[in-house]
């Protein structure tokens, strides 16, 4: 004989306020509910969904008595949506799996359901992977199906979270459902998309092949959602075909409470059972995703999430653009910095400073934040230069390098002497490290007007 064992872990994840997904996670019935409808409207449609499913599936433990209860479960949250304005447009997914019989040998029975997209697994060990059993009932993946989109650009595609079909938005609702054999030591997983939106299948899949024990794998794969970010409230059940007679049903509606951001809370249908066999999915017809009871009404309901949640999606994209904005004007301000403070250090002048010719490492006035700084004080002053070189010297005369400056002072003061002792004032055509504009402004002057200058003086 083979039996379920089941259990569930959730949390609401670093960026929302509430946990709104809802589990249940007994011997026999397994489900996943994410709300959405406001502040309070996901929580209680997640909540409703659940309770009405436990409470119809025990009365007709048979894939019908699921149908009806998932049919139940929609009519329960409408018509609470209905009686209350502030839940109004309340709904939820709901993914459940129950058992309703025995296969061939020792194969356990279950029937699935699905409505949304939260989603259901199967873990295919000899193969590596995982597979999905359910069909996601949005916008994206009614456009994958029809060849409008890959995976990948769904993965991506900002309409992802708008929903075609959810419990409680209409008074009817039309279920997807499959029944499946597994073999023992088969596992399921059902998920909320908080874990599906952070983690690859075959990140999910690695943590299903690794982790014998399912509370393990419940724990692992929340804990990895929330290092991805935990935008989303993020929710799972796992679903272990163990050897053994099947306990008597449990009569506890086990709920998943919301727990603290950063706190998993894990809940187990039994403690016990290891899974050591290795998996065996058997796909048969009528097993994969459309298969014999597929639902056949597509009738659209288009929903979008709660504003909320997007906005946490939203902000967490721009402030990766606003971080990596911030880094790149950092090290562009730096570099800039850097070019000015080099720029400064290479750059003299030669001007006067409390009544003496000195040599400046700077520019004259000062460059943005810098000012310059006194290098040199000589021992020349004003009164020993030529009244014209006085008024250059004022403003500041700029040299290309320290030694530049030193050889513009000399020249300075041998023109000087030279002009004092009657010779002739072409030397000031040789100071070398003049340029242009300098030699022109101190020696041009001093050479061709600076005689009379001085002789007025
Ligand atoms: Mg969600």
């Amino acid at each position: 004989m083979s039996r379920l064992r089941t259990v569930a872990a959730t949390d609401t994840g670093y960026l929302r306020a509430t946990n709104q997904d809802r589990a249940i996670a007994t011997s026999d019935l397994a489900a996943v509910a994410d709300g959405m409808g406001g502040h309070l409207g996901g929580e209680v449609a997640a909540r409703i969904a659940i309770e009405q499913l436990f409470a119809a599936f025990r009365r007709d433990r048979t894939t019908d008595g699921l149908i009806v209860a998932v049919r139940e479960a929609n009519a329960a949250v409408y018509r609470r949506s209905r009686a209350d304005r502030n839940l109004r447009g309340m709904g939820t997914t709901l993914t459940a799996a129950a058992v309703v019989g025995s296969g061939p040998g020792d194969d356990l029975r279950l029937a699935l359901v699905n409505v949304g997209d939260s989603r259901a697994y199967i873990l295919d060990r000899p193969g590596q992977r995982i597979h999905k059993l359910t069909e996601d009932h949005s916008v994206v993946e009614e456009m994958v199906r029809s060849g409008e989109l890959t995976e990948d650009e769904a993965a991506v595609h900002p309409h992802k979270h708008i929903l075609t079909r959810a419990l409680g938005i209409e008074p009817q609702i039309e279920a997807d459902c499959w029944e499946l054999d597994l073999e023992p030591a088969s596992r399921l997983l059902i998920c909320s998309d908080g874990l599906t939106n952070e983690l690859s299948d075959q990140e999910i899949a690695r943590v299903l092949l690794d982790k014998p024990d399912a509370g393990d794998v419940a724990s692992e794969l929340v804990r990895q959602a929330l290092a991805r970010g935990g935008i989303d409230n993020v929710t799972v059940v796992v679903l272990d075909v163990v050897p053994g007679d099947a306990p008597a049903p449990s009569e506890d509606i086990v709920v998943i409470p919301v727990s603290a951001p950063g706190t998993s809370s894990s809940v187990s249908s039994e403690e016990t059972a290891a899974i050591t066999q290795a998996i065996a999915f058997k796909p048969e017809a009528g097993d994969a995703p459309g298969g014999a009871r597929s639902g056949s009404s597509r009738r659209p309901v288009l929903l979008v999430r709660p504003p909320k949640g997007r906005r946490a999606h939203e902000d967490r994209v721009v402030t990766f653009r606003v971080a990596v904005f911030t880094v790149v004007f950092a090290v562009v301000l730096a570099s800039v910095a850097g070019t000015v403070l080099w720029f400064d250090k290479a750059s003299f002048y030669v001007g006067l400073d409390q009544g003496y010719v000195t040599i400046f490492q700077g520019r004259p006035g000062g460059l943005l934040w810098l000012k310059p700084s006194v290098v040199e004080r000589t021992t020349v002053k004003p009164s020993d230069l030529l009244p014209s070189e006085v008024v250059y010297l004022r403003q500041g005369v700029e040299e290309s390098s320290y030694q530049a400056a030193r050889d513009t002072v000399h020249t300075l003061s041998l023109e000087h002497k030279l002009i004092t002792s009657g010779d002739s004032v072409t030397t000031t055509t040789s100071a070398p490290t003049h340029n242009a504009k300098t030699t022109a402004a101190v020696g041009g002057r001093s050479s061709a007007t600076g005689a009379s200058d001085w002789s007025a003086q």
